[in-house]
């Protein structure tokens, strides 16, 4: 019989670029010059430049906004001519979806499977949902009828917002910012990661393309204490919507406090998955996988502290310890890998310290705890499950966002819901049980923002999305961020 052989690595159709600056409708080079480069992290090469930004570029990018917010097209156009523009943008993404799932792999390192599923499809589902909703929300009115008179609330944009973003989902949490922000009629200075530049600089063209006026988008390049701190400081920005590390939330808040911004901060987490015993495990293995794994574990909704009732314990980590064993590591271009390598060197460096640490706890490691054998070159680590430690350990209590899991045996309701908030953050949680008075009980007296009860990850863009203690300021999604990048005026008419 003959053989055919199956092709199994993606032949690219993008290449890699060098980055500039986008001001004003064009690509520009920092004011200084300066650049920084571009690691791949698959093979720790550099493959481009990237325009680094300074003060200087923020003030050009923010002085370009707001005239754009004053004087420009966008702010004079009807919600129905806006929404046409940011629906289209939408549809570009969406017509080049493969382009931009392979930028953003080539860029993060994160496996093509993940970004064609879901960074590439959310891109442009961020654009087409706030596209509608503008054209169907309403505003509050009330009657009073004491007074005779009639109040209702107008609202308005901001006015120039800053977005400063992570590396993880690159394009689409700059899009799940962006688009609101648009279709509010705010305009707009974005600050990428330096890790992960590359889709934010692709999107620039794509808005062109759909007519978004210049000045309205603009994006300037560069490291956080410079570029980023600039925003914070700029007096002409009302607004910032970030997403990041809680300890880089705490530094825009100290430096936004002069100049009285608004802000909308989605931070860290260390979200519990709680599975009782009277699940079927197949389909929780089945969804512990995908909410440990994802992306490397670089999902901030990820559940990386496991708690399992001490009854099925030892067979839930039996199976999951054996279905992770299955998952491959390796070219992210490669669709027979399951997973990629992490998006750089300093984050490699981090997730491994904690390797260290669960070593130096005296955790055991069921499966993974090293690079993956015969790959050299490459931020890659493999899945792992540690167990062993309790909730003193680091690998417990701090988030490593990387591919690392603690699972943790635990024997009453009442101590698995203390366990779950003995933890500075509470962004997500995730609760397994097939109880259904148990299943609110539980989800209800966990602190955090997102409760996902038999699920995880599943998304309607309508509901509030964010985390409370350290892990965020405010809401996003649907009203939540309408209200973000919107000042309301009560007017009161005398009847
Ligand atoms: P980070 O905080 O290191 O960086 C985020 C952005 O902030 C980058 O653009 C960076 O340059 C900028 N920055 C750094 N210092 C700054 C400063 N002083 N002023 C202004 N900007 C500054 O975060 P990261 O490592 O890129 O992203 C990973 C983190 O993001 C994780 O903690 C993850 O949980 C979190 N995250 C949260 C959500 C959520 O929805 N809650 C979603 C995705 C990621």
């Amino acid at each position: 019989m003959v053989q055919v052989e199956t092709k199994t690595v993606v032949e690219p159709i993008v290449k890699p670029f060098d980055c500039l600056h986008y001001i004003d409708g064009k690509f520009v080079e920092s004011v200084d010059g300066k650049t920084f480069n571009n690691v791949n992290p698959v093979t720790e090469e550099v493959y481009g430049t990237v325009a680094e930004g300074s003060a200087a570029d923020i003030d050009l990018a923010v002085k370009a906004a707001k005239r754009a917010f004053e004087e420009g097209p966008w702010g004079k156009m009807t919600v129905n001519e806006r929404s046409r523009i940011i629906c289209k943008v939408g549809d570009i993404l969406e017509a080049r979806q493969e382009e931009i799932a392979q930028l953003e792999s080539l860029d993060t390192g994160k496996h093509l499977k993940f970004s064609r599923h879901v960074d590439a499809p959310r891109a442009a589902a961020n654009f087409h949902f706030f596209a509608d909703y503008m054209i169907s929300i309403g505003t509050e009115a009330y009657q009073d009828e004491t007074h005779n008179a009639l109040n209702y609330g107008y609202r308005r944009p901001i006015g120039v917002v800053g977005l400063i973003q992570p590396w993880n989902l690159p394009l689409f949490l700059l899009t799940w910012k962006l688009a609101p922000a648009l279709a509010a009629g705010c305009t707009v200075v974005i600050k990428p990661s330096e890790l992960t530049p590359m889709t934010a600089t692709r999107l620039m063209g794509i808005l062109k393309e759909a007519g978004v006026p210049d000045g309205v988008v603009n994006l300037v390049h560069g490291f956080g204490p410079v570029a980023g701190s600039a925003i914070n400081k700029h007096p002409d920005i009302a607004g910032i919507g970030f997403i990041g590390q809680v300890s880089t939330g705490a530094k825009i808040m100290a430096e936004a406090a002069p100049t009285l911004k608004k802000l909308s901060f989605e931070l860290g987490g260390k979200n519990p998955n709680i599975i009782f015993a009277d699940v079927d495990i197949d389909e929780v293995v089945a969804t512990t996988i995908r909410s440990s794994f994802t992306n490397q574990g670089e999902v901030c909704v990820c559940g990386s502290r496991i708690y399992v009732e001490r009854q099925i314990f030892d067979e839930f980590v039996e199976r999951f310890a054996s279905k992770t064993r299955e998952l491959k590591v390796g070219d992210p271009f490669d669709m027979s890998n399951d997973q990629g390598a992490l998006v750089a060197k300093v984050h490699y460096d981090k997730v491994m310290s904690y390797l260290k640490i669960a070593e130096e706890e005296g955790g055991t490691f069921v499966t993974g705890g090293k690079r993956p054998d015969g790959l050299d070159k490459g931020y890659f680590i493999e899945p792992t499950i540690i167990t062993g430690l309790d909730d003193r350990s680091r690998c417990v209590r701090e988030e490593i966002f990387g591919p690392i899991v603690t699972v943790i045996p635990f024997d009453s309701e009442e101590e698995v819901i203390e366990a779950a908030n003995n933890t500075r953050m509470g962004l997500s949680n995730t609760i397994w049980t097939n109880d259904i008075r148990r299943a609110h009980r539980v989800a209800q007296k966990i602190v955090s923002g997102l409760s996902y009860i038999n699920c995880w990850f599943v998304r309607d863009l309508r509901t509030p999305f964010g985390g409370t203690k350290d892990s965020g300021l405010g809401r996003v999604g649907g009203s939540h961020s309408w209200e973000f990048y919107t000042e309301i005026t009560n007017i009161c008419v005398k009847l």
